[in-house]
């Protein structure tokens, strides 16, 4: 499958203080990332938070800079392009944020918050501007009288079908949707994740689709990519990664979904905690918290193998 976007050794590292008396340390938010995301697919970021996902998609949507490395969409190298150059890369690539209840300005109407982005990037008239909102306002599944009224008048799950069809207002090709459905309730997830994948078929997009939670991840994604602090520990399609996992991480991950009852797994999950980004381990990175943790791992810290076709993981057990 050709990419739509492709990542190349992809750096973001921030200046944190800890107090105002301490030096500032580097925070490898994202350290060293390549990967392809084909176009068409429905590509998951998964990992707990301070795993670096929501950073890697706003690195990919040029809202923050990287450090150093590589961006390309559609082949064409978008690292370097200064805020005029993006123009055109603003309208294809789009974003829904977690949090419909603060994402949505709470004095505008909804017209005018769906219509936002047309009016920026196109000269349409201004019937011409209505009739896009209504159309894409009824294709997340609203109707047309929504345009007058104000976020507060709707719910959770309605809200984020309003983001959402701000974001396809503008007919993008590039979709990352980070943690969508997390603030909402069970029922309202699901439909809403339907929603999602009949969008993505009716209107061609690609997805980069943000998540913690693996049980959404199975019903949604084509591809997998597992990240712990800043890296990716293991990738590949969906259908692989969950029958046949091989990062200790990703095993233990599974394990907290009793429905992905698929392939063989060990049945432990990890100790503790996520350690802080401030202080990442030596070695593997997942090493502190491994249930299968050799002398080797808290030593030197494993490549990228590949398993098979398309699958990679970065575990000691496998070079
Ligand atoms: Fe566990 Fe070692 Fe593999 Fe890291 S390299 S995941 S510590 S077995
Ligand atoms: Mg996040």
């Amino acid at each position: 499958m050709e990419a739509i976007v492709t990542i190349e050794n992809l750096r973001k590292y921030f200046d944190i203080k800890k107090s105002i008396f301490s030096k500032p340390r580097k925070v490898k938010a994202i350290n060293d990332i390549s990967l392809n995301i084909p176009r068409g697919s429905i590509f998951s970021v998964v990992g707990e938070s301070g795993s670096g996902k929501s950073t890697l998609g706003r690195l990919i949507l040029k809202l923050i800079e990287p450090t150093s490395g590589k961006i390309c969409f559609e082949g064409e190298d978008i690292t370097d392009l200064g805020s005029k150059d993006l123009i055109k890369y603003r309208r294809e690539m789009q974003i829904v944020q977690q949090d419909p209840y603060n994402s949505l300005h709470p004095r505008k109407l909804i017209k005018d918050i769906v219509g936002e982005g047309l009016k920026i990037h196109y000269k349409l008239p201004s019937d011409e501007i209505y009739v896009r909102i209504k159309e894409i306002l009824e294709r997340v599944g609203l109707r047309e009288e929504h345009m007058f009224r104000y976020p507060h008048e709707f719910s959770g799950g309605q809200r984020q079908r309003i983001a959402m069809a701000r974001a396809l207002v503008l007919r993008p090709k590039f979709l990352v949707l980070d943690e969508p459905t997390s603030a909402l309730d069970v029922s309202v997830q699901a439909r809403t994740l339907a929603l999602l994948k009949e969008l993505k078929e009716s209107l061609e997009l690609t997805y980069l689709f943000i998540t913690h939670n693996l049980a959404v991840v199975d019903y949604i994604a084509t591809h997998v990519t597992v990240m712990y602090l800043g890296k990716i520990m293991e990738l590949g399609s969906k259908d692989e990664i969950f029958s046949n996992p091989k990062h200790p991480y990703t095993m233990s991950l599974l394990e907290a979904i009793p429905s992905a009852g698929r392939g063989k797994r060990i049945r432990k999950i990890p100790r503790g905690e996520i350690p802080s980004p401030l202080d990442p381990p030596k070695g593997c990175l997942f090493h502190t918290r491994c249930v299968q943790a050799m002398d080797i791992c808290s030593k030197e810290e494993p490549d990228e193998i590949e398993i098979s076709k398309g699958h990679l993981c970065r575990c000691h057990l496998y070079s």
